[in-house]
């Protein structure tokens, strides 16, 4: 596991002193973070790397998983949906199920942190249990809020307020809401598994084991196989470019816990796919990160075809590589795209294959593209600028009503 001081050459010294700093300040504070999955997925990606750094500075971080079983994480992936927009309404068994999963949880959990952080709406029903241990509550959303389906965003309102605090990824995502509200985008670690620096020869080799060809163009979409993400979408949009150019397509990903219409779409994307021996639909294991990380080094064009998109992770990810994204304007992403200059913004399966063809004819420019998208990640999303926020937030809770804390 990398330290901080191994980042030193990425990020500056004075970076990794502010964070000392700052952490300072919660000394004998307990961060208690709260989540459904310890694998797959953004939230889980960031957490893994983010508690041992925090560690490092002497926050006294800690991580908690909920646990339920197919009926709750089914409620909450319906849940999942109809906030990103999809008419989907709760039953009263569903609404049942949902709580007393959460109350089941409350009364399992070890109640040890100072500030409680909730992360995504599967657990955020444990606030609840405020009413008996006090403290600060706040409450993470990973997820596309710009047009959640109302009576679920009402549903989950009456938790919401209950929170000291909320933390959206984009502005699109605030909402009216009577507590605080802080926008913090998510990060990458430039030094993980996933995003390190790779010889050409384990480039090579990953694909090789994969048994795809590596002098091909390639086209890459990295992504849990979720409806959301538009496998479907992506392969359309290959077949076009694919009667002009010749070339092959990766729909790379896994599973989460947390996400049972995984293995439905999976299968779905498999059919659609067809016997086209240029298109690899790749389930990954949980612990795949030196492979996503080969494939999206070897990809030609990098694929973010989402329907919705709390973040996408994926992209920046992609850009920190120097790669040309072609990505859709939902969500977080044009917070990391503008759109000619690091990277491709589209609305269609037409417009993305239009683009696909482009950069496959045009080198230069896609290359370009990944220069600044690298140079913008650089700026704002490692992982050192999302823990600085972090502090900061939970420092400021400590502050409450006060419009500037002196440090
Ligand atoms: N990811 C992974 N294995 C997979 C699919 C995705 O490790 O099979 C990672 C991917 O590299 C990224 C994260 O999971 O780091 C996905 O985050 P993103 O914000 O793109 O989407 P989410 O899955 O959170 O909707």
């Amino acid at each position: 596991m990398p330290k901080l001081a191994d980042y030193e050459p990425i990020l500056g010294s004075q970076v990794i002193e502010e964070l000392f700093l700052l952490a300072e300040r919660l000394q004998g504070k307990t961060i208690q973070n709260i989540n459904s999955t310890s694998v797959g997925g953004g939230v889980a990606e960031i957490l893994n790397r983010m508690i041992p750094l925090l560690h490092e500075l002497g926050v006294d971080a800690r991580w908690d998983l909920i646990k339920g079983g197919e009926a709750f994480f089914n409620v909450t992936k319906r849940m999942h949906n109809a906030l990103h927009g999809a008419e989907v309404d709760l039953s009263p068994s569903e609404i049942e199920i949902f709580l007393s999963t959460n109350q089941e949880n409350a009364g399992m959990i070890n109640w040890s942190g100072d500030i409680v952080f909730i992360h995504d709406p599967q657990p955020i029903a444990l606030v609840e249990k405020r009413k008996e241990i006090g403290r600060n509550w706040v409450w993470r959303c990973h997820i596309d809020f710009s047009s959640p389906h109302p009576p679920v965003w009402e549903f989950l309102r009456g938790f919401i307020e209950q929170y000291d605090a909320a933390v959206f990824s984009a502005p699109a995502f605030a909402r009216q809401l009577p507590i605080r509200q802080a926008l913090i985008s998510p990060s990458i670690d430039p030094l993980s598994e996933k995003n390190r620096e790779l010889s050409q020869k384990e480039i090579l080799s990953v694909f090789e084991k994969l048994k795809i060809d590596p002098e091909m163009p390639t086209l890459t979409q990295i992504s849990r196989f979720d409806y959301l993400k538009d496998p479907f979408g992506v392969i359309n949009a290959y077949k076009q470019v694919k009667r002009y150019i010749d070339c092959q397509l990766i729909l790379a990903g896994g599973g989460a816990v947390d996400d049972p219409e995984g293995n439905l779409v999976y299968q779905q994307v498999l059919e659609k796919a067809g016997n086209d021996p240029n298109i690899h639909v790749l389930l990954l294991p949980p612990s795949s990160d030196l492979e996503i990380n080969a494939l999206q080094r070897g990809s030609t064009v990098i694929l973010q075809k989402s329907l919705r998109e709390g973040f996408g992770l994926t992209i920046a990810e992609a850009l920190w590589k120097k790669k040309p994204v072609v990505a859709s304007a939902v969500g977080g992403i044009p917070l990391q795209i503008t759109h000619k200059y690091s990277g491709i913004l589209t609305y269609t399966v037409d417009g993305t294959a239009f683009w696909l063809r482009q950069l496959l004819q045009s080198p230069e420019f896609a290359q370009k593209l990944g220069d600044n998208g690298y140079q913008h990640i650089h700026q704002n999303f490692l992982i050192s600028r999302h823990i600085k926020d972090y502090l900061l937030l939970f420092i400021s809770l400590y502050h409450p009503g006060e419009e500037v804390v002196y440090l």
